[in-house]
């Protein structure tokens, strides 16, 4: 068991974190990619077609608290999902977002990387206001990224 696993999972116990409780398989979610030190899936509340999170597997509450390896490799990640929403879902444009502490919204406290992907007069308009989303058309739209 490496040492980043055992320390993700101490902390989905301590803290209770939804998205440690994801990377430990005990929350289902629609994974479109991951590596060794990342995983990317769907948001279940999208602010457009093919809204993912890039997470580091290992725990860090916020972009103050993240080591910079780890940023790097959600960095790579990111990017590798910028390029997927393009080449897959013909997506326009893209946000990378990452809200830090609540004053910048932020509302799950384990690092993330929101990847939007926009299209050409589409109506987002930000910061969006979350509302839970179709996980029929969610679940769509995870197979095609895959
Ligand atoms: P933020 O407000 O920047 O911290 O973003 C948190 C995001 O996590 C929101 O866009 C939520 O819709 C999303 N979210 C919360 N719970 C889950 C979940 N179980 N699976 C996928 N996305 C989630
Ligand atoms: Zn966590």
């Amino acid at each position: 068991m490496r040492a980043r696993n055992w320390l993700g999972w101490v902390a989905a116990m301590v803290e209770d974190c939804i998205f440690c409780r994801i990377v430990a398989g005990e929350i289902p979610a629609h994974v479109v990619d991951e590596d060794e030190r990342t995983l990317t899936f769907m948001d279940i509340a999208p602010a457009t077609r093919g809204h993912a999170l890039v997470i580091p597997r290992q725990h860090a509450a916020d972009l103050w608290e993240i080591e910079q390896d780890e940023l790097l490799a959600v960095s790579a990640a990111a990017h590798r999902q910028a390029l997927r929403v393009r080449d897959r879902l013909e997506a326009d444009g893209v946000n990378l977002i990452n809200s830090c502490r609540p004053a910048g919204w932020q509302t799950v406290f384990h690092f993330h990387v929101h990847v939007i992907p926009r299209y050409d007069g589409d109506p987002l308009k930000l910061p969006w206001v979350p509302a839970p989303g179709d996980m029929q058309e969610i679940a769509a739209v995870a197979q095609a990224l895959r």
